[in-house]
């Protein structure tokens, strides 16, 4: 088949396989480029490995460390007549990737939040790893089902208190108009942070502790994004952010309950980027098109890769690491530069649809959007009969 971008609203509802290889092959070059990170991981569990922030946290730690990876995703394999989803294919091409290197790579396709699928990922452990060093906690889900109850939870991105109108951009009619979010109601709220709070990051921790898989001095750490003025109200001080201040208390708890196997938790902040959960948050398209337009001009626009570069080498492996009052990692310091976030705020309420692409790097935005389903690659042709099955599978 010829695969072009089937866009439905913020989400792709297709994927390339060689452009999903060609942006995994990407992050693997600058990984090797920056050199051996040093004192870095050996054995490392990737809950949410796929695309995104997992997954180039999976690539820093066998590309930038050696380490042995092992994986977990949420991913629709291909069949003869429809594609794979991105993250399918990514993990693929991973994997093929790995195997040329000879890097050790295995990956489970499952629900990370079941019961099963951690007795799962314990069994591989303990088969191949004996324990892990490093367990990378980066699941972006918009619903989950407790496995002791089997009750499902869905999350809301709502504001929290009283209702919050913004200037929105629609991606898929390129509109911009206000947008009115009514406030979370308590149920919602409770339900986002059983969603996307601590509880099934301290699960996991207790489950790997309990089978004994967790190396003296392991370390794990879960994603957040703090952001500043424009965003608090859909994310900061919303409900999403209200979940993901649970993962302060669980990073606490986490580290005090095995204390005595030295276990280090911290949340790590990191910087707003273009991936498949954040397409989906109201505001942060236009924020992100502004974000990037200013950061690209003051030399200092990363995406997931360089990010976890610099959470690796300047945080989690590093011996002064950058920490905050509350003992998270803080490698967002380059988009809340206070003169950045003074410029995105200046620039912000004069955007219009006329002047979108001037005022705005929408460009860059689309294109990062389009990249994340293996679109927009030099050197694949696009037009091309290709099979949407994959050699590498798992
Ligand atoms: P993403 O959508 O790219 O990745 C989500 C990953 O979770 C994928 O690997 C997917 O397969 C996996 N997943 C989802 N549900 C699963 C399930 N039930 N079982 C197993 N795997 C499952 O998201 P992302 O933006 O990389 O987000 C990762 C983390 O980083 C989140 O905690 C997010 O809040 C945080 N973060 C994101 C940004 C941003 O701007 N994108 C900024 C800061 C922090």
């Amino acid at each position: 088949m010829i695969i072009k971008p089937k866009v439905r609203g913020f989400i792709c509802i297709n994927a390339h396989p060689q452009g999903c290889a060609a942006h995994v092959q990407e992050q693997i070059d600058y990984t090797r480029a920056q050199g051996e990170v040093e004192g870095g991981p050996k054995n490392v569990l990737v809950i949410g490995c796929s695309t995104g922030y997992g997954l180039a946290s999976r690539i820093t730690a066998a590309y930038g460390s050696g380490a042995k990876t092992l994986g977990l995703c949420f991913e629709k394999p291909p069949t003869e007549r429809k594609t794979a989803s991105a993250g399918y294919y990514n993990t693929a091409a991973f994997h093929a990737a790995a195997e040329k290197d000879g890097l050790y790579a295995r990956t489970i396709n499952g629900d990370a939040f079941s019961n099963d699928i951690k007795a799962e990922a314990i069994a591989a452990i303990k088969e191949d790893l004996g324990k892990v060093d490093l367990v990378v906690y980066s699941l972006a889900s918009p619903r989950r089902t407790d496995p002791n109850t089997g009750e499902t939870y869905n999350s809301v991105l709502k504001p929290i208190g009283e209702g919050y109108t913004a200037k929105n951009l629609n991606t898929d009619t390129m509109k911009i108009s206000d947008m009115t979010v009514e406030p979370a109601t308590d149920e919602e709220i409770n339900n986002t942070v059983k969603v996307m709070g601590g509880e099934d990051w301290e699960m996991w921790m207790s489950a790997l502790a309990e089978a004994d898989v967790l190396a003296e001095g392991a370390k794990t750490v879960s994603y957040t994004y703090l952001g500043d003025k424009l965003t608090w109200p859909i994310y900061g001080h919303a409900t999403i952010g209200k979940a993901k201040e649970d993962l302060d208390r669980a990073a606490a708890a986490i580290a005090e309950r095995f204390a005595d196997k030295n276990v280090s938790a911290n949340v790590a902040v990191l910087k707003a980027l273009v991936t498949q959960a954040s397409s989906a948050i109201p505001v942060m398209p236009l924020y992100m098109a502004i974000l990037f337009k200013v950061m690209k001009a003051k030399g200092t626009h990363e995406g997931c890769i360089e990010q976890l570069q610099r959470l690796f080498t300047e945080c989690v492996y590093s011996n002064s690491p950058r920490l905050d009052s509350d003992n998270r990692y803080r490698v967002d310091d380059l988009e809340l530069d206070p003169a950045t976030q003074a410029e995105v705020e200046a620039i912000w309420p004069e955007v219009t649809e006329e002047n979108l692409m001037s005022l705005t790097d929408y460009k860059t935005y689309n294109e990062n959007f389009l990249r994340l389903f293996g679109f927009g690659f030099d050197g694949v042709d696009y037009e091309a009969e290709t099979s949407p099955l994959v050699s590498h599978n798992f």
